[in-house]
C-alpha cells in the first residue's frame, strides 16, 4: 500500500480491526518514510453470477428490494429487512466462495423470510421457485403447517 502523502511504496500496519461480522477489516497504517498515518479498508469480494452469465458485486440493497416486494402490505419493517439482508450475506459468505449463483442468493433469502412472514415467504417462493399451479401452493403450505405442528409442544397427557 503506497503512502497517500509522499507516495512511498511501503507502509506498515499499526492496527487492524475486524468489523461487520468479519467481512470488513480496517487497518491503520504508518508510512516509514514520512511517518504519517492513514487508514485502509479491506473487504472480501463476493460476486453474484446472474442468469445472463454476467457478474455483479453482492448487494444487500438488492436482497432488501427483492424481499420488500414480497412483503408489500405485510407487517415487516425496514429494520427487519436490513437484518434479513445481513443474514443472507452471512449465509452466502459462509459458503466460502468468491462467486455465487444468483439462484443461491434466492435460496438464502427463503429461510429468513419464512421466519419473518409466511405470506411474504409464499409470495417469494411462488415467484422464485416458479409455482405454476394451486398444487404448488398447497404443497408449500402443507410444508409450513407440518413444520408448525412439529414446533408445537405436545398437549398434556400425550407426551
Ligand atoms: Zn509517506
Amino acid at each position: 500500500m503506497h503512502c497517500p502523502f509522499c507516495r512511498h511504496t511501503d507502509s506498515r500496519v499499526v492496527d487492524s480491526r475486524v468489523q461487520e461480522e468479519g467481512t470488513v477489516i480496517r487497518r491503520r497504517r504508518q508510512c516509514p518514510e514520512c511517518g504519517r498515518r492513514f487508514g485502509t479498508v479491506e473487504t472480501a469480494t463476493l460476486s453474484v453470477i446472474k442468469r445472463s452469465g454476467a457478474t455483479e458485486p453482492f448487494s444487500r440493497d438488492k436482497v432488501i428490494s427483492g424481499a420488500r416486494k414480497a412483503c408489500q402490505g405485510r407487517p415487516v419493517s425496514d429494520a427487519q429487512l436490513q437484518i434479513l439482508a445481513q443474514q443472507v450475506e452471512e449465509s452466502i459468505r459462509s459458503l466460502g466462495q468468491a462467486e455465487v449463483d444468483a439462484h443461491e442468493v434466492g435460496l438464502a433469502i427463503l429461510e429468513p423470510l419464512r421466519c419473518l412472514d409466511e405470506v411474504a415467504y409464499l409470495r417469494f417462493a411462488s415467484v422464485y421457485q416458479a409455482f405454476d399451479s394451486l398444487e404448488d401452493f398447497e404443497a408449500a403450505i402443507a410444508l409450513l403447517r407440518a413444520e408448525q405442528d412439529a414446533q408445537q409442544p405436545a398437549p398434556e397427557g400425550m407426551a
